[in-house]
């Protein structure tokens, strides 16, 4: 499967076979179905010898434990990677990537449309090492070749966007980069590796937040950093200079969540179109930003593209004062609000997208929602949400 050459066309197995049975040896475990939770720093060395040859398979807990690198072995399973890395949080699975692949001097494209903190991230700190870092009209596809500096060395892709739910031409950005060995690196959260298969589709390097939809029960933080073989050795170094641990506890419980993902996934992709095709339909409601709806302005490439759709979605409302929005979000007893998502749970949060974008500005007026629809029962789900916005449309 870890041909460096590249990447396997066709995964041998199916992705609920791997979810099941991938990173497990029960054997090693004494017969236990599930790896335990390894904690611990030194790992012993049996002789001179092995201290010095640096054969063993782990050599200080820090780079990783039997634990963490089941988490690993199943996310390059399902990515058809060369391999993984396991970071603390999907932040750092971010800027691991992009630090992996810049150097002072460089510069890189990020979408206008990425989650804020990737956004800071190139602001406050690629910028004081020396790299710029510039914004991108999610739109742009092949045209991001207009785009290129002589010392472009990375895009920053994320489909569909934070907050605001593009869906980015991935092949087509690919294209333009890789005959002039610029890297590609996409934030895959929100498809998971289930529903968009990054590498295969031109990206270099994928990234998962592992504290959304592997974790799936809002009760862990990790990251994990998949990648071609090209760009491996790089992202390995990187993590392992900066000093990221992630322990065993949360690989545990990223390991525990990913065995159900595709079962979670399933039931979280037809809620949240349920919940998305009815709240369409509800007055006071401007749009729904959900590619797998036909009314989405990138339908076209989430039909080309996706094989499935997540959890999380945007819901455009007709203006109206902040009390009005208080009066909707603070009555809601379902719909808990809160950051991150991929839960059990539904959440509900206002965005303000404006406030960051610099490429393209938003413009739209009107309250924007970002939905993230969990497991209660979908009646209750719709009640408390119809509720909400009669009480945001009572106050306008
Ligand atoms: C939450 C999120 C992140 C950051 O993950 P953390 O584990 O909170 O650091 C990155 N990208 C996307 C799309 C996210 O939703």
């Amino acid at each position: 499967m870890r041909a460096r050459s590249g990447i396997p066309d066709v995964n041998p197995q199916g992705v609920e076979t791997l979810l099941t049975h991938a990173g497990r040896t029960p054997d090693d475990q004494h017969g236990f179905v599930n790896t335990p939770v390894y904690r611990g720093s030194t790992v012993l060395f049996k002789s001179l010898a092995a201290l010095e040859s640096q054969q063993q398979q782990y050599l200080y807990g820090r780079a990783g434990n039997p634990t963490t690198r089941q988490v690993e072995e199943i996310v390059t399973a399902l990515e058809g990677a060369y391999d993984t890395q396991l970071v603390p949080s999907g932040l750092a699975a971010i800027t691991v990537a992009l630090l992996s692949c810049l150097n002072s001097g460089d510069d890189v494209l990020i979408t206008d449309s990425a989650y804020e903190p990737t956004r800071t991230f190139g602001t406050q700190f690629l910028s004081r090492m020396g790299i710029s870092a510039r914004y991108f009209d999610p739109h742009l596809a092949g045209g991001i070749e207009a785009q290129l500096q002589s010392n472009t060395r990375a895009i920053f892709v994320e489909s569909p966007g934070s907050a605001t739910f593009e869906i980015q031409d991935l092949p087509a950005i690919a294209a333009v980069a890789r005959p002039r060995g610029i890297k590609v690196l996409i934030d895959n959260t929100w498809a998971t590796p289930l529903y968009f298969n990054a590498l295969r589709l031109g990206a270099d390097i994928v990234i998962h937040t592992a504290t959304k939809m592997f974790v799936g029960h809002s009760d862990a933080f990790g990251g994990t950093i998949s990648t071609n073989g090209e760009s491996w050795e790089a992202v390995k170094k990187t993590r392992s200079l900066l000093g990221f641990f992630t322990s065993g506890d949360e690989a545990f419980l990223i390991a525990r969540g990913l065995r159900t993902l595709a079962i979670r996934m399933a039931e979280h992709q037809k809620r949240a179109l349920e919940l998305a095709g009815w709240i369409e339909t509800l007055p006071g409601v401007r749009r729904v930003l959900h590619p797998a709806l036909p009314s989405h302005p990138d339908h076209h490439l989430f039909k080309r593209d996706f094989s499935g759709s997540g959890s999380l979605f945007g819901v455009l409302l007709e203006p109206a004062p902040r009390d009005s929005l208080a009066a909707m979000l603070d009555g809601l007893t379902l719909f808990g609000m809160g950051y991150s998502w991929g839960g059990y749970e539904s959440l509900c949060i206002p965005t303000k997208p404006a406030r960051i974008r610099t490429a393209v500005p938003w413009t739209e007026d009107g309250t924007l929602l970002r939905l993230h629809v969990g497991f209660e029962a979908m009646d209750d789900l719709k009640a408390d949400f119809a509720a909400g916005l009669n009480r945001y449309r009572a106050g306008r």
